[in-house]
């Protein structure tokens, strides 16, 4: 529930209801306004504690929350969140590109697709180390060597990392290399792991579930910023439906429907979502276009010698082409993006 909070409410007055709540045993979330202060509660309401709080000096009046996710949803937060990763900040003006490789492969490979897509313009580099892979004989990543050579990577590049993590007991290890720790698609509800990454001080990328609502991958997020942390940042990838034409369908109704529920920032992957290269950049301009945070976008050398996903990845050529049209696309919906100018 909301306890909206009298205009002239004195911070004692906020502070007893806050202090009640919490002798109450709820989660107290407070927000100073310019016109008044409300506190988010989270946690079971009781008969008779409704009247109670709201006889309390200084309380206008008492709202509940009518989404499921209280925290990850605009009722509680009508603001939108700004996700800072290394010297970037994903939600702001800025459309944000993450690029690299679907899995680091080796340190060549890393470093010659890293300087590649700095030069164009990206923000911050991906590349998986722990690869979930569909069939257990296929390439599973290099692991820790993977991590290592991404912290190299970033050293040569100044490019801060975004890598997957698959399993709780390797947060810290990811944590001690990363500067984001994504979450991907087949973990989405994977509740432990959720969990533990909303301990985490690393900002955190939540992919959405193959076939996941996009209310069951908001409640995902609200695991994680239940436990303590608030930096979730969204990534539409594709969800499963009966066409075979692409991977997945990239759903860009997404979008706009994250952001009428949700205060967290949005971004698109089209590399998964289409699962076909030459779709890259006509779903990247179109996902900025509807509003996207920003994009990840993988990228590779020499696709043809990818040990994953080579046929949704861009060479450095196409991926110094998406990055002049999404400008433009980014201009025209009033929106930044990248360094590159037009060519
Ligand atoms: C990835 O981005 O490396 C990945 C495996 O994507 P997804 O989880 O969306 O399939
Ligand atoms: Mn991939």
């Amino acid at each position: 529930m909301i306890i909206v909070m009298e205009h002239k409410a004195s911070p004692q007055q906020v502070d007893a209801v806050a202090t009640r709540l919490q002798q109450l045993g709820f989660d107290t979330h407070l927000s100073v306004g310019v016109e008044r202060t409300i506190i988010g509660a989270i946690g079971e309401k009781r008969p008779g504690y409704v009247e109670m709080l709201s006889a309390m000096s200084g309380v206008e009046r008492i709202v509940p929350i009518l989404q499921p996710f209280k925290l990850a949803g605009r009722e509680l937060h009508p603001e939108p969140t700004r996700v800072k990763v290394g010297n970037t900040t994903i939600g702001g003006e800025e459309i944000v590109v993450m690029a690299g490789p679907c899995a680091v492969e080796g340190e060549e490979q890393l470093l010659e697709v890293a300087r590649e897509i700095k030069a164009a313009g990206a923000h911050i580099l991906r590349g998986g180390a722990f690869k979930p892979r569909t069939s257990p004989y296929s390439f599973q990543g290099l692991e820790v060597e993977g991590l290592k050579l991404l912290a190299l990577a970033r050293q040569e590049t100044g490019l801060p990392v975004v890598t997957e993590v698959t399993n709780p007991r390797d947060i810290e290890l990811v944590a001690e290399y990363a500067d984001m720790l994504q979450i991907g698609a087949r973990n989405m509800q994977n509740f432990t792991l959720l969990r533990e990454v909303g301990h985490s001080q690393k900002p955190i990328l939540l992919k959405r579930g193959l076939a996941a609502t996009v209310e069951e991958w908001l409640m995902a997020a609200e695991y994680i910023i239940s436990g303590g942390n608030h930096n979730v940042v969204l990534c539409e990838r594709g969800i499963r439906t009966y066409e075979t034409g692409t991977r997945n369908t990239l759903d860009l109704s997404a979008i706009p429907a994250v952001k009428h529920y949700s205060h967290l920032p949005i971004i698109v992957d089209p590399s998964h979502g289409t699962g076909r290269w030459r779709y890259v950049t006509p779903m990247a301009k179109a996902a900025v276009a509807a509003g996207a945070d920003g994009l990840m976008v993988e990228a590779h050398c020499r696709p043809e010698e990818a040990l994953s996903d080579g046929a949704q990845s861009l060479t450095p050529a196409n991926f110094r082409q998406l990055m002049v049209e999404i400008k433009a696309v980014a201009q025209a919906v009033g929106r930044k993006s990248g360094s590159l100018t037009v060519v």
